[in-house]
C-alpha cells in the first residue's frame, strides 16, 4: 500500500497536475506508474512462494520423487528474470539436487 501511495504521489505531485497538460502525456506517465508497480508485485508475490524457501521439499521433475533439502544454508541461489507484459521481473530460486537422477534442478514458480 505504500508503494501505491508512491505512486498516486509520483502521478500527481505536489500541485496535483505535476506538469503533465496533455491527455497523452497524463497516459504515458500512468502507464509507466502502473506498469512498475505491477512489475513490484509480481516481484513480491514471487519472493513469497514456498518455492523460494530453500527449505521446502519438491518433488523431482525428472522422476517425481521428493528431494529434500537438508541444508538449506548450503543451497545455491540462482538469480533468475522473466519478462513480462509489463517489463522485466527479478526472482530468486534455490537449487535441488535429486540424487537418484544425480540432476540439479530449480523448482518452478
Ligand atoms: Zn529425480
Amino acid at each position: 500500500m505504500e508503494e501505491a501511495g508512491q505512486t498516486f504521489d509520483q502521478m500527481l505531485g505536489c500541485d496535483g497536475q505535476n506538469g503533465l497538460v496533455t491527455f497523452e502525456q497524463r497516459e504515458e506517465r500512468a502507464c509507466e506508474l502502473g506498469d512498475a508497480l505491477t512489475r513490484l508485485l509480481l516481484e513480491e508475490h514471487l519472493a513469497a512462494d514456498d518455492m523460494a524457501d530453500p527449505g521446502v521439499e519438491v518433488a523431482c521433475p525428472f522422476c517425481g520423487r521428493p528431494v529434500p533439502c537438508e541444508a538449506p544454508e548450503d543451497v545455491e541461489l540462482q538469480n533468475r528474470q522473466v519478462r513480462t507484459r509489463r517489463g522485466s521481473v527479478d526472482y530468486e530460486r534455490a537449487a535441488r539436487r535429486c540424487e537418484p537422477c544425480r540432476r540439479v534442478f530449480f523448482p518452478r514458480g
